[in-house]
């Protein structure tokens, strides 16, 4: 019974994490009284620290460099990474799939389950979602690009940490520079935030464009968190609509 609680408590917390994000937890000290007899102070600044002192975390912020001309090359040539730990639970690492001269790519937060066992991003109830959404605006799969923040499974679904996304993203970045798009839909807070490099929560970066190294950068829900909770496909569909306008508009040009 406690078990089940704790799982309820857990996901209405995901779900409210989707779209409040990093505001949900913005505070940084909390006094916490039990009862009026203890009392007992957390400082996040502490967890910073941890973070920071930890080796594993200096070894993701290892400065990364590639002579590879193309992006199977590139994708061979980090398929056996062990920058984060994440190398030593992942099944399979996922690079990526997908058209490698797609105009649109979607970046999602990291592999799952199923996408760990195949190595292919956005299978499994999320990826059967994510091909319906495509197709509600008139795209195939195989047009576009699709890639993760991490290509490794953090375990038991649990966020990536930030040294993994540290240690990860410039393979993403040189990743997004091989395919080259003019779009980049975001699906999820963590790709949103890792990406653009901000704390701001979905709510207020949906519905907004944004400039990634004259790209242009849309924020959506992930289609897990659609799963949890149906009541934002509404949301998702506002903004695949006005994704795929400026889409057409911009291959008009
Ligand atoms: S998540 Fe990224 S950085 Fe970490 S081991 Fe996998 S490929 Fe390397």
């Amino acid at each position: 019974m406690e078990l089940e609680l704790k799982k309820i408590i857990v996901e209405a917390l995901k779900g409210q994490q989707a779209i409040l994000g990093d505001d949900l937890f913005e505070v940084t000290n909390f006094n916490f009284s039990f009862r009026e007899k203890k009392e007992e102070k957390i400082s996040f600044s502490k967890f910073e620290k941890d973070v920071v002192d930890n080796p594993s975390v200096e070894k993701s912020l290892q400065p990364f460099s590639t002579n590879a001309s193309t992006i199977d090359e590139f994708s061979a040539e980090i398929s056996n990474c062990d920058r984060c730990k994440l190398a030593s639970t992942r099944n399979k690492f996922v690079f990526g799939e997908g058209n490698s001269n797609a105009d649109l790519m979607l970046i999602g937060e990291g592999p799952g389950a199923e996408e760990d066992a195949q190595g292919i991003p956005f299978v499994g109830k999320a990826g059967k979602l994510l091909n319906d959404i495509l197709k509600a605006i008139n795209f195939k799969r195989e047009e576009v690009y699709i890639a993760n923040i991490v290509k490794c499974r953090p375990p038991n679904n649990r966020n990536p940490l930030p040294e993994e996304i540290a240690a990860c993203i410039p393979y993403l970045h040189k990743q997004i520079e091989f395919i080259n798009p003019k779009i980049i839909l975001c699906l999820g807070l963590v790709a949103a935030t890792s990406l653009l490099e901000t704390k701001n929560s979905l709510t207020k970066m949906r519905g907004n464009e944004y400039d990634l190294n004259g790209r242009i950068v849309m924020v959506t829900y992930h289609p897990a968190a659609l799963l949890r909770n149906p009541g934002w496909k509404r949301g998702c569909w506002e903004d695949v609509q006005k994704l795929r306008k400026l889409y057409d508009s911009l291959m008009a040009n």
